[in-house]
């Protein structure tokens, strides 16, 4: 069992696409074992960014994650790391793949809807970068 962690970015909680997002990952097999909704300031979002910081669109895109509320969640499953990074799409969502949620929702490269960890250390900072311990119920 693998855990990785899986934001609606603010573009994704405006389209009021919470619902179909979580539909996809339940169909999928994967269990959704924390969730809130919040509202990153200009900090936490520089923080969960960190490894971009050197990257041209750092402040475009700390920015954009702060202008709107957003849901994390902690997914769990067998390969999940991988499954949700394949359910997401490519980056670009021109790049992305029919019927991946990227392909069908993103209007931009920087607005793509979701986020998903992309390896087992980063999902183990960016899990616990949103919740603790007791928050997560498997
Ligand atoms: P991800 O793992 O697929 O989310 O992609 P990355 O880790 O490479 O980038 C993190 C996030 O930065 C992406 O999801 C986009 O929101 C944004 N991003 C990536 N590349 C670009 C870019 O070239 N320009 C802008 N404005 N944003 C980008």
């Amino acid at each position: 069992m693998e855990r990785t962690l899986s934001l609606i970015k603010p573009d994704g909680v405006a389209k009021n696409i919470i619902g179909e997002v979580i539909k996809r990952f339940e169909t999928a097999g994967i269990k959704v074992v924390a969730m809130k909704k919040l509202h990153l300031s200009q900090k936490q979002a520089e923080g969960f960014y960190a490894v971009h910081k050197e990257r041209p669109f750092f402040k475009s895109l700390t920015e954009f994650m702060t202008s709107g509320p957003i849901v994390a969640m902690v997914l769990e499953g067998e390969d999940v790391i991988a499954k949700n990074r394949k359910l997401m799409g490519a980056t670009n969502f021109k790049n992305a793949e029919e019927g991946t949620i990227r392909r069908d929702y993103a209007t931009d490269i920087e607005k793509n809807v979701v986020h998903g960890s992309d390896a087992p250390e980063t999902a183990a900072f960016e899990i616990a970068y949103f919740f603790s311990t007791m928050e997560i119920v498997g």
